[in-house]
């Protein structure tokens, strides 16, 4: 009855169940499926809750981020340095294109680019930074911008996991030349499908992505180069207006959830709690602990005897990107101290807009006797 789920799209539908069968039935009755007022009405009401000039629905995230490069014209060749500890996509997207990704390693603090690791990699070849906004907080953008300008970078912030978190009163996505979303159903603002969209201040970029997007071509058939087919199709562009207008309210489940989280744990031993920078807002898309290496059974067999409990969590990521299969014709890769630590001792905690405290207590009370137990009897605990 009371089970504890990772995330729980059901619940959260069944509270918004009439809006989105009535903004589904619009749509069914229009006949318009692709593009058409409701995917437009949908960009314009994300470009202003973003505060950005233009916003672009597309096929999903990973679409959304291939799109970008595109659009700045980067090329087999080229290079674009991007986080080691982030999902595989960022990276993907320009290895797919040719374009070497080059991995820096993490801030331990809040998983996201050292400014430094990045600096120390820029080569000639280099042609854009890609900020991830890991687990719903920003990315240290100030110097990220800082070291762009200063070597001629352009900058494509890796969104996906981070809408409406902001970074010094602005929101993410829209510093750098374009901001890169995914709507998959799990995210902050999550569809019942894929989708993604591409957001930018720039009216020339935004044109080259809707080309690009849509075959090549601004005007149908008339093909200006070679393109792809992704778009945000109407009835997933329904649904997200409709959660879209309830964001703010589940951002603010998700910040609460994560308070109770923070002092429900505060004095359990042998973890760290995930750090909230000054002057960035955190929208906890995951809420996401450190085991410390000496805990007995560390951080798998936490996950284990949680598991035993039924209280499922997760280890986003268990791999860094340079020591994946997937990318290893692009190295070698230096060693990512960080990025190798995070991948080990990471767990993140269930995390969703339906979680009730009594859950929470739940699942703190689990932790802290796994922890207490191992630390005092330097056996990780049975279930
Ligand atoms: C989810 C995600 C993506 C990809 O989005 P999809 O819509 O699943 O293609 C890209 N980057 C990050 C950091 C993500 O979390």
């Amino acid at each position: 009855m009371d089970d504890i789920q990772l995330v729980d799209l059901v619940g959260q539908y069944r509270a918004i169940q009439k809006e989105i069968l009535s903004a589904l039935e619009a749509v069914l009755d229009s006949g318009q499926f692709i593009r058409g007022p409701v995917v437009e009405a949908f960009e314009q009401e994300l470009a202003a809750f973003l505060g950005c000039r233009f916003a672009l629905g597309v096929g999903n995230g990973t679409d959304a981020l291939q799109l970008a490069y595109m659009a700045l014209g980067l090329q087999a060749g080229d290079e674009v340095i991007v986080p080691a500890f982030t999902f595989v996509a960022t990276a993907e997207a320009a290895a797919l294109l040719g374009i070497r990704p080059v991995f820096a390693d993490i801030d331990p603090y809040t998983f996201t680019l050292d400014p430094a690791s990045v600096e120390a990699r820029i080569t000639p070849k280099t042609r854009a930074l890609v900020p991830v906004h890991l687990f719903g907080q920003a990315a240290d953008l100030a110097p990220l911008l800082e070291l762009a300008q200063r070597h001629h970078l352009r900058v494509i912030e890796d969104n996906a996991q981070a809408i409406g978190a902001c970074y010094q009163n602005q929101k993410t996505g829209t510093f750098g030349d374009m901001g890169c979303l995914s709507f998959f159903p799990s995210k902050n603002l999550g569809a019942y499908g894929d989708g993604g969209a591409v957001v930018t201040h720039d009216p020339e970029l935004h044109h080259r992505v809707f080309m690009l997007a849509n075959h090549g071509a601004r005007r149908k058939y008339y093909h200006e180069c070679i393109g792809i087919n992704s778009r945000l199709d109407a009835l997933q562009a329904a649904i997200l207006r409709v959660k879209l207008r309830h964001l703010e309210a589940y951002t603010r489940a998700r910040q609460a959830a994560a308070d109770r989280y923070d002092a429900l744990l505060a004095d359990c031993p042998g973890l760290t709690l995930p750090y909230r920078a000054p002057e960035r807002t955190h929208v906890f898309h995951q809420y996401t602990i450190r085991i410390h290496p000496e805990v007995p059974g560390g951080r798998d067999g936490l996950q284990r005897y949680l598991q035993a409990q039924g209280i499922p969590t997760a280890v986003y990521y268990p791999v860094p990107l340079h020591q994946l299969p997937a990318f290893s014709s692009w190295g070698p890769y230096d060693s990512l101290p960080q990025a190798e630590k995070a991948a080990r001792e990471v767990l993140s905690l269930p995390m969703h807009t339906e979680l009730t405290a009594a859950q929470q207590m739940r699942i703190a009370e689990a932790i802290r006797t796994y922890l207490e137990t191992a630390l005092r009897t330097g056996q990780p605990p049975v279930a």
